[in-house]
């Protein structure tokens, strides 16, 4: 049985930083601007935050600027840099409850979530690429004639780093954990809904001794954001968000030929064949979609179903979406928070909307959860035929498309019918099916009988519209590197 210290809500934490980061000072905007985030819960007001326009991004990319060019960063021993990034994770570790307080303040998620998922992965992201800062190396070539010929991996200098707001620190460590190893220095803006975990990170990398001007942060809109893309001196934007923004990012970098990494938006089929472990498969259908209150670039939206145990498993999915409990993210017991903010919560709302006008059977949910805060109930639809917007739309909310299928080559062709390739999985006990159908569907990351399996060391990133380049792994450190090629005769 829990404790009553278990089952209290946790208190909400203090708010050390509002302002920007530049070359390691705190300070205020040069307009004196500043913009409100709020608890998506109670829509409360939470804090004013510094907002950065186009000459405090132009301050904070020549901070970054002169931390490459004239060191301290690029001269640094690579040794050392990962010795400052594990202390960086260490401080981050010592802060946990904290970094996960200012998660669900700021982004509504619940606190056992931020506890559990977000800020152990965080830590565990940054520890991977600490080791991988005195690994990064170049090949001896051999090549005709009488050279020497080998090859440099050398960092890319000044990435402008954009992020969302539905994993807010999770994003920090993805993006700062692979340019800090390669010895790239960062300009990052965080989403205006959910700027306080990163600025706390910000100060923790302070604390930590990772010199003045390699993280600098710009909170604002998307205005600070275009400023960052349109700077001649950024040499990269690593951006995660919407397709929408992707296109005017890749567009935008065109001007200066910026090298541009993308992690954009999903409709992700999630197939479960009748030869599936029942329970596993329910639970993994749950688990895939509602994480997160559905904030979830990979979720699990279009879920197939084998005519076969369709209705047994529609039934028994209504049944935990029913379960599912909504309430205080402060409170331990909550397993699903409100929406991030109004636009979402409405966005969402007006999905469902179009998913019952079309004939789609809204078998649970449907509607606003509570008088406060931006809560959508958790919402099944069955028999959702492809061409309907919920079916091909991502909705990024706590809503389910269940789809019907008879035959292997139909589902995996149904599975391919979007614009996106970020994620899929699939439920089978057999395992040549299962290996036919990661082949066959065109996605960045499949899982087989499980869902949102994350670590540090796989990559991830989508096909199609979900965007340009993987994430995370080794192959994160070569969007942070140039490679040099040396040739010199040995005559
Ligand atoms: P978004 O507009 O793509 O925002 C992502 C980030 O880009 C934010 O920091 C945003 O600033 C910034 N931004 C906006 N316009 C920009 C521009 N022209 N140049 C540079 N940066 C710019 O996403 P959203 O509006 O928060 O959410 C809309 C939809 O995007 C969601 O419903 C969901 O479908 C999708 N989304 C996907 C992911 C993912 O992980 N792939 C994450 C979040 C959202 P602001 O803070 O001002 O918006
Ligand atoms: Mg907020």
């Amino acid at each position: 049985m829990a404790t009553a210290t278990e089952t209290a809500p946790v208190s909400r934490p203090q708010i050390r930083r509002t302002q920007l980061l530049i070359d390691g000072r705190w300070c205020d905007s040069v307009s004196g601007e500043t913009f409100a985030t709020y608890h998506p819960a109670t829509e409360e007001k939470i804090a004013d935050v510094a907002q950065a326009n186009a000459e405090d991004v132009d301050r904070a990319v020549k901070a970054a600027r002169r931390a490459f060019d004239e060191g301290p960063w690029h001269d640094m021993d690579a040794r050392d840099r990962g010795a400052l990034m594990l202390k960086l994770a260490d401080l981050i570790e010592q802060n946990a409850e904290e970094l996960a307080a200012l998660e669900t303040l700021d982004n509504g998620k619940p606190i056992s979530d931020a506890k559990a998922a977000d800020v152990p992965l965080v830590i565990d992201c940054l520890r991977y690429y600490a080791g991988w800062a005195d690994k990064i190396k170049g090949d001896t070539v051999p090549i005709r004639g009488n050279y020497f010929c080998y090859t440099r991996r050398e960092p890319l200098g000044v990435v402008g780093q954009i992020i969302p707001w539905n994993f807010p620190a999770l994003m920090v460590a993805w993006k700062w954990g692979p340019a800090l190893a390669a010895g790239c220095t960062i300009v990052m803006k965080p989403a205006e809904q959910t700027p306080l975990s990163c600025l706390r990170m910000a100060d923790l990398a302070l604390e930590a001794g990772i010199p003045p001007g390699v993280i600098n942060v710009v909170p604002g809109y998307g205005e600070t954001g275009a400023a960052l893309v349109a700077h001649p001196d950024v040499d990269k934007i690593a951006f995660t968000g919407s397709t929408e923004v992707g296109q005017i990012i890749m567009r935008d970098a065109a001007q200066t030929l910026k090298r541009v990494t993308l992690e954009l938006g999903g409709k992700s089929p999630n197939v479960v064949f009748a030869d599936c472990d029942m329970d596993a498969a329910v639970a993994g259908a749950e688990f895939g979609l509602f994480f997160n209150q559905g904030q979830c670039c990979c979720a699990g939206s279009r879920v197939f179903v084998e005519d076969s145990i369709h209705q047994e498993f529609v039934e028994r999915l209504v049944d935990r979406a029913k379960g599912r409990q909504l309430g205080d993210p402060f409170s331990p017991a909550t397993g699903q928070g409100p929406q991030v903010d109004k636009d979402q919560f409405e966005k969402i709302m007006n999905y469902i909307e179009r998913g019952k006008e079309a004939g789609a059977d809204c078998k649970t949910g449907g509607g606003r959860w509570g008088e406060k805060g931006f809560f959508v109930e958790p919402t099944v639809f069955d028999n959702v035929s492809d061409d309907m917007d919920i079916a091909t739309d991502e909705i990024f909310g706590p809503v389910m498309s269940v789809l019907p299928f008879s035959e292997f080559d139909e589902v995996v062709e149904r599975s391919n019918k979007t614009l996106y390739g970020l994620a899929a999985a699939v439920w089978t006990r057999d395992v040549a099916k299962a290996h036919r159908l990661a082949a066959q569907v065109k996605a960045g990351t499949v899982w087989v009988n499980c869902y949102d399996v994350f670590d540090a060391a796989a990559p991830f990133g989508g096909f199609k519209m979900s965007g340009i380049g993987r994430e995370l792994g080794e192959a994160s450190l070569s969007n942070y590197t140039e490679l040099k090629t040396v040739t010199m005769s040995l005559d």
